[in-house]
């Protein structure tokens, strides 16, 4: 993508960041608009001088967008993500993910805007099908902790999807898996960033459960990579899951964290959370025969270069 004018939801946060870094690098003109309440002014404290990025402090659950320039592509990702953040702020994450994507849509519909919906793993819920393509239609409890996030996640799909049925909207929709990777929030807590702030501290590695849950991790590089290459593709109105199919237990990230740090902190078992999906990986076929896209960066060396971020950030 290049020369086009861009608008970013969430672009102060960890994805939303990268995603402006990478579209200014190659000549875009970028429109960030972020609420700040997940996301942070420093993610984006290195564009704000650039003439082609514009920073709006705005909740879009709020207030419709006004934007007085042409708009090719929107990446809808404002939202609360981690467990401990949606959790934080359930109804944030209900309105941002509903009246929120309602604005956006809107948004893109009066500007012809073709529009990428940041959807998500958590669709699955606690899933029966592993590993997960798209065609499986999740197992999610209606009411517990992470139901904030799962079912306004998939509330906003079939608005999407409304959308580009009735008006013809160009949409895309990302269904992003666990992803990992410098500008994470140290206290946002996640596994990684709190496995690797914790070792780098010396405190003690909280492992939730007995460890054998399993995640799949996907860098950073290659999620912005995938998210890119779909908003450019021709496919419209139907789901991608865009991970990395590379499964690991908790315990066993926990473990390669101590290893590469050379911590010696110790890992403490903590009782897990209800409704903790017990798998998670990706089924990247799909993405892979009709985007061509698949993640490149190896966990080893994807997670070298996180404790190098957090190594910087944490003196
Ligand atoms: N987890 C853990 N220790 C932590 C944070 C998370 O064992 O300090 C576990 C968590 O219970 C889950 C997995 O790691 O099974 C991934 O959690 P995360 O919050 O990163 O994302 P999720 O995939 O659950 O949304």
């Amino acid at each position: 993508m290049e020369g086009k004018n861009v608008l970013v939801t969430g672009g102060a946060g960890f994805i939303g960041s990268h995603i402006c870094e990478r579209l200014l690098k190659n000549k875009n003109t970028v429109f960030c608009v972020d609420n700040l309440v997940t996301g942070t002014k420093d993610n984006v404290k290195l564009f704000l001088k650039d003439p082609n990025f514009t920073f709006i402090e705005q909740d879009v659950s709020k207030h419709p967008i006004e934007i007085d320039h042409k708009i090719d592509y929107i990446f809808h990702l404002a939202s609360p993500a981690s467990p401990v953040d949606y959790q934080k702020y359930p109804i944030e994450t209900m309105m941002v993910n509903s009246i929120g994507t309602l604005n956006v849509l809107n948004f893109a519909k009066k500007k012809g805007a073709t529009l990428l919906f940041s959807s998500t793993s958590e669709v699955y819920g606690d899933p029966q099908k592993h590993p997960q393509s798209e065609d499986y239609w999740g197992n999610v409890n209606t009411m517990g902790p992470r139901s904030c996030y799962d079912e306004s996640k998939r509330f906003a799909e079939a608005l999407t999807f409304s959308y580009h049925q009735l008006y013809g909207i160009d949409v895309k929709i990302a269904r992003i898996f666990n992803t990992y990777g410098p500008r994470m929030r140290a206290n946002d807590g996640r596994a990684i960033p709190n496995f690797v702030s914790q070792s780098l501290a010396g405190r003690p590695v909280t492992v939730y459960g007995d460890g054998k849950q399993t995640r799949s991790f996907c860098y950073i590089s290659d999620m912005v990579n995938g998210l890119i290459t779909l908003i450019e593709s021709k496919y419209s109105g139907e789901p991608f899951n865009i991970g990395n199919p590379d499964e690991r237990k908790i315990v066993k990230v926990a473990e390669m964290v101590q290893e590469i740090t050379e911590t010696k902190s110790k890992i403490v078992f903590k009782p897990l959370p209800k409704d903790d999906p017990a798998k998670r990986r990706p089924d990247i076929k799909k993405s892979l025969s009709k985007l061509r896209w698949e993640p490149k960066i190896g966990f080893s060396d994807g997670l070298k270069l996180t404790i190098d971020y957090f190594r910087n950030e944490l003196v």
